[in-house]
């Protein structure tokens, strides 16, 4: 199977080399040339599997050039009990007759990106290994909070690379700052922008296509690559718990083969969600993918009006792995809406880039709608349906998830839909201690403690340990200091790869 980019539908990859590379040269995302299908009897047989075999059944049909052994040794690393903390790896829960929730935070740093950061630097050094690369890879991250610790440890001492992670100053939760800082490794570097998430990702993703740059890095034996999930290889394993939340539901028989079910998928950059359209082009009997956004409501907005318009204002929200304007991801769905016209992405892509929007015609408009369905929620609501969940299912939600959850509810309002939906938890509330403790307990609940103590409080509340994790960042030295300008992040890759010397 070979892969394109959206920009260019000529192009002809492989998946090593497309998971290698990371972004196209074009400034497009790799796309696979066909989507492999799943029939009701593969569901079946995958109900009966774990993880991992489902796992291998969904990336062997994608990595057709990774060979079997190597692709089922890669997965067997990835998915074990030395990094995921229960062995479903992505268990299902059900909360009454209609509604589920897959929990995709038992990971190594409690949110979701693990599900896929796990596996990349495997199939990653295996690309590399294959493709008589004899450069070292370095690979530049731009974090809205999550992907960055996720990425520090799936690529800590892994040999032959480097790891960078730029994250924004003022944009990321106490906790999810303080696991970045301390990470340990003697290939990593972090350091904080000024600036939201998006400057920091156009940041990145400028230095990606900067032919001048990467030349000077090749000159010193090294190249960039992408943990973002603008990278196939982050996209991929994450089809891969899509598929095994169905085959779930099928063993438990709360799903009939071929039923159709709703997704509720809390967005940022929209590669979650858009791993949900792969699952269900590929047989998964997915209905709507539900898309819920933050305050930061330009996709509910761009599924109402086909108005893509970044010129708004940006807010921070307690739900800070969403707060993003220019979601990526969109663009690969956008591909196959238009039917794979690479022209046509070329024009909205280099409209979004020079006036900050672009329109959709009404036919792409339409099959947008019969796709997607839009919310939003603001604080309030959130930490609502925070409490709500709480006090209806005796279960706590993090931030993230409260606002799918409202989305959700909201989903069910306004369609009097009744089909059973699966909401896909994206962290753990451990993550975001303070703002979960105030939903449910009320502010005065946590005025006057620390970070710790609120991760005590939440933790008696709630009668679950602490994960082992974020406990012990309490006595973690800071490793990392380094706080600079969007404009001087080559610079800081020069000075952190000792490039000028
Ligand atoms: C990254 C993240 C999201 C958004 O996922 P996308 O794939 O960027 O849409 C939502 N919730 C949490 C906790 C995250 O870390």
């Amino acid at each position: 199977m070979y892969y394109l980019s959206t920009r260019n539908n000529e192009l002809r990859m492989h998946s090593m080399d497309a998971i290698k590379q990371g972004i196209s040269q074009e400034g497009g995302l790799f796309v696979p040339e066909t989507i492999p299908k799943l029939s009701n009897r593969d569901f079946l047989e995958l109900a009966d599997k774990d993880y991992r075999s489902r796992a291998f059944k969904v990336l062997s049909s994608y990595l057709r050039d990774y060979s079997t052994e190597d692709l089922n040794r890669i997965i067997y690393a990835a998915y074990g009990k030395d990094n995921f903390d229960c062995p479903e790896i992505a268990p299902v829960k059900k909360l009454d007759d209609s509604l589920f929730i897959q929990e995709l935070w038992h990971g190594p740093t409690y949110a979701f990106k693990d599900m896929a950061l796990q596996i990349l630097p495997y199939l990653m050094t295996y690309a590399v290994a294959k493709t008589g690369e004899d450069k070292e890879i370095v690979i530049l991250v731009a974090t809205s909070g999550d992907t960055g610790k996720a990425a520090l440890e799936g690529f800590r001492d892994v040999n032959g690379t480097q790891i960078i992670v730029f994250y924004p100053n003022e944009g990321v939760s106490p906790i999810q700052k303080l696991q970045m800082v301390t990470q340990e490794g003697k290939n990593v570097h972090v350091a904080a922008v000024k600036g939201n998430f998006d400057d920091t990702q156009t940041g990145v993703k400028s230095i990606f296509t900067d032919g001048r740059f990467s030349k000077l890095l090749e000159d010193r034996g090294k190249r960039f690559s992408s943990a973002n999930s603008i990278n196939w290889g982050r996209l991929v394993p994450q089809i891969v718990y899509y598929v095994s939340a169905y085959t779930d539901l099928l063993k438990s028989n709360d799903l009939d083969p071929g039923e159709k079910f709703n997704i509720v998928v809390p967005t940022g950059n929209f590669g979650n969600i858009l791993a949900a359209y792969y699952a269900k082009n590929m047989g998964v009997p997915i209905d709507k993918l539900i898309c819920a956004s933050n305050r930061n409501n330009i996709l509910t907005d761009f599924i109402k009006t086909g108005v893509y318009d970044t010129r708004r204002d940006f807010y921070k929200t307690i739900s800070p792995s969403m707060d993003i304007l220019i979601s990526s991801n969109l663009e690969r769905l956008l591909f196959e809406l238009c039917d794979r016209q690479d022209h046509q992405l070329r024009i909205w892509m280099g409209e979004l880039n020079e006036t900050g929007r672009y329109k959709l015609d009404g036919e792409s408009l339409k099959m947008l709608q019969s796709i997607l369905w839009g919310g939003s929620a603001d604080e309030e609501q959130t930490l609502k349906a925070i409490r709500d969940t709480y006090r209806q299912y005796n279960y706590i939600i993090d931030p993230h998830t409260a606002v799918g959850k409202w989305v959700y509810d909201e989903y069910r309002e306004e369609t009097r839909d009744t089909k059973k939906a699966i909401l896909v938890s994206t962290a753990s509330p451990f993550k975001f201690p303070g703002d979960v403790l105030k939903a449910i307990k009320g502010m005065e609940y946590i005025q006057g403690k620390d970070d710790f103590q609120v991760l005590e409080a939440l933790a008696s509340v709630s009668g679950t340990k602490i994960p082992p994790g974020l406990s012990e960042l309490e006595n973690k030295p800071v490793l990392h200091q380094t706080t600079l300008a969007a404009g001087n992040m080559r610079q800081a890759i020069i000075n952190f790869l000792e490039l000028d010397g």
